[in-house]
């Protein structure tokens, strides 16, 4: 699989995940101000979604369990949880710069029908804005096609949501009253098609008008 390609969400460049982060690195990443924790996350079981995000090392874990609520996961309020590699619960109160550049953890959301996220320290950052999370780049939404007529699907059957093409367009959704019940909209997200998933509190879709452009190293 080559892997999807993201946004820088500082500049708008289109490029692979590992190209990426080279980038980001490269042209946008001060050498000095708020120390964080570079992070790459990704779908334990689907890479093709994948985001870059730099976490201040004074906040704590629930604050990336609250960024991961917003743009991936949040149906109905599902429990959660951090793992270290080998398993054990890791508390949500523990601070992200507790945590080491190849560290790496597991996150569940929802303990029935859950769905996982890889997180990996890949690298220290600096910036000059005191926030919490930020997102620095993301995979482009995918586009999947209607398994009946072959156009730009809309929905996600989720009674068959692991079937090969679960995809439907809105008129042919409609035409079966089964499938258009069980029908959740195409979101960005590894939770697509899972439990009531619709993607409502996904606020970070790429906007070319809303780069945010800080950060940006000065060039001599
Ligand atoms: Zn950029
Ligand atoms: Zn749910
Ligand atoms: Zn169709």
């Amino acid at each position: 699989m080559a892997g999807s390609k993201g946004n820088c969400y500082m500049c708008g460049k289109e490029l692979g995940s590992a190209a990426m982060i080279n980038h980001i690195i490269k042209e946008h990443l001060p050498e000095e101000g708020q120390e964080c924790r570079l992070l790459k996350i990704e779908g334990a079981y689907c890479k093709d979604y994948w985001l870059y995000a730099d976490v201040p090392v004074s906040s704590s874990l629930s604050s990336l369990d609250g960024f991961l609520r917003k743009i991936w996961l949040e149906c109905c309020g599902h429990l959660s949880a951090f793992r270290s590699r080998y398993g054990q619960v890791v508390g949500k109160t523990r601070k992200i710069g507790e945590f080491n550049t190849g560290d790496q953890l597991l996150h569940e959301y929802d303990f029935g029908d859950t769905t996982e996220t890889l997180i990996t320290f890949i690298g220290v950052s600096y910036r000059k804005q005191q926030r919490g999370v930020r997102l620095l780049a993301r995979n482009i939404p995918m586009v999947f096609t209607c398994c009946e007529c072959g156009k730009q699907a809309d929905y996600i059957n989720a009674g068959d949501y692991e079937s090969p093409n679960p995809f439907y367009c809105g008129n042919c959704a409609e035409k079966d009253e089964e499938i258009y019940e069980m029908s959740l909209p195409i979101t960005n997200s590894p939770r697509m098609g899972v439990c009531g998933y619709a993607g409502e509190t996904d606020t970070y879709a790429f906007d070319p008008k809303a780069l945010t452009k800080d950060g940006k190293k000065s060039k001599n």
